[in-house]
């Protein structure tokens, strides 16, 4: 029986950043992977969806392009063409990923691993000896009872990428990150989009008044969305809502969250989606770090980034956290002379103080995605507000809007 010291099963984020880092520090480790290298962060979730996200915009803003000067006649989408550059960003990626992996020293094994007992793990007909098993088995997209996941009319976050088509029109169950994204990628294409939230408000985890203001940002481009609604019956795919609205969709994706994956065994760390608390590919990167390197970090200081049209990322205290020794500034995204440049003004940048610190930040804007870090770093170190103001922001940029939103 192969020994190692460490037997890490899952190859996604959290899993081959623990197996690299592991083994770069001199550790023997062997990371059994049953499908391919990446996991759903780079084979089924943030990198396939931003490639169709990429074509999506490219092709929406050459519609668009007569509002610069420019007039481009016979626009034309070949959906094939954009499956097949999503499949070869994701070759590409996941090639030079399996030879980090190779390079670091850890061994992949291609097989689904079973743990035996705490010291053993069987793959592929091998056994395996490991002194510690670390879990990174991820997760799966959440089914909803009456909505089983079929591949034709009721599609998972999976099975929308296997699309050779554009679709006439859509039903997206949820308005979480995955159905925000969907929303944006398709109506891009210019499918018509219909929502469904059981919560009150569209992207129930943010700041109440990024939730308010996509609500807003939604009705004037016409997306169809029902709050505190679900499917209620289907008939003929013709969808009945529990508030009575019909809709007739080519498919209904849904976008209700995620189920860690965590088979009940012996172990000695559970990382990644797998653990059921934040299902992110920088969260569990994190958690890897801080385990093979000891690498800390804050739990509540993880950015979130919704990429919706414009783009949304927060980070810390929320308006519906705020206590009477919080403050709020807001700056409206029509402030800033490049918004108008880029036909980009819908948004804020809205800051939470408390004392001279800033405790919470809520961005919806073109480069959100970006701009959450510098108040990321603020929070995290508790740069005092002062201190930010003497900084000199770049002119014309969005992230002027932090020095306006912090005057
Ligand atoms: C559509 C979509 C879009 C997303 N977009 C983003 C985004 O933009 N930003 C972001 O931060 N996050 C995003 N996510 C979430 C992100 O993909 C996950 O948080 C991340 O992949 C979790 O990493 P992980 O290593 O814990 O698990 P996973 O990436 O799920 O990896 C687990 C791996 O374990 C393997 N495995 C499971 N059981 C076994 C076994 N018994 N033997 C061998 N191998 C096994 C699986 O095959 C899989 O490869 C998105 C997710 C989806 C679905």
């Amino acid at each position: 029986m192969e020994e190692f010291e460490y037997g890490i099963i899952g190859g996604g984020p959290a899993g081959y950043t623990a197996g690299m880092m592991l083994a770069g520090n001199g550790h023997s480790v062997v990371l059994f992977e049953k499908d391919k290298l990446g996991g759903t962060c780079l084979n089924k979730g943030c990198i396939p969806t931003k490639s169709f996200l990429h074509s999506s915009d490219v092709y929406s803003e050459i519609k668009h392009a007569e509002n610069f000067g420019i007039k481009i006649d016979n626009v034309e989408l070949d959906f094939s063409k954009v499956v097949e550059k999503k499949n070869s960003t994701v070759e590409k990626i996941r090639k030079s990923l399996e030879l980090a992996v190779k390079n670091s020293g850890a061994r992949t094994v291609y097989a689904e691993a079973c743990v035996k007992n705490k010291n053993v793990i069987e793959a592929g007909g091998e056994e395996y000896s490991v002194k510690h098993i670390i879990l990174a088995t991820g997760s799966k997209p959440r089914e909803i009872k009456g909505l089983e996941f079929d591949g034709k009319f009721i599609l998972s976050s999976d099975d929308i990428l296997n699309l050779t088509q554009i679709p006439k029109s859509v039903l997206i169950v949820g308005s979480g990150a995955i159905g925000i994204e969907w929303a944006r990628i398709l109506s891009n294409f210019g499918t018509e989009v219909f929502l469904t939230e059981m919560a009150e408000h569209l992207i129930p985890l943010a700041d109440i008044e990024v939730s308010k203001r996509i609500e807003r940002i939604f009705k004037q481009k016409k997306l169809k969305f029902y709050l505190n609604d679900s499917v209620e019956k289907i008939e003929n795919k013709k969808v009945t809502l529990k508030s009575g609205n019909v809709i007739e969709p080519e498919f209904i994706l849904v976008a209700a969250g995620r189920v860690p994956i965590c088979p009940n065994c012996d172990c000695e760390k559970i990382l990644g989606d797998a653990c059921g608390e934040i299902q992110l590919a920088h969260y569990a990167i994190h958690q890897a770090k801080q385990f093979a390197l000891g690498i800390p970090f804050d739990k509540n200081l993880i950015p979130s980034v919704i990429y919706g049209e414009p783009e949304i990322a927060w980070v810390g205290l929320r308006e519906q956290d705020m206590d009477e020794n919080c403050k709020k500034s807001m700056l409206p995204i029509t402030a800033l002379g490049k918004s108008w440049c880029d036909d980009c003004t819908d948004g804020f940048i809205k800051v939470i103080t408390k004392e001279d610190k800033i405790v919470g930040a809520h961005i919806v804007s073109k480069e959100a995605s970006s701009l959450i870090h510098i108040l990321l770093t603020a929070i995290q170190n508790k740069i005092c507000i002062n201190d930010l103001k003497k900084m000199t922001y770049a002119h014309p940029t969005y992230s002027e809007g932090i020095f306006e939103v912090l005057m």
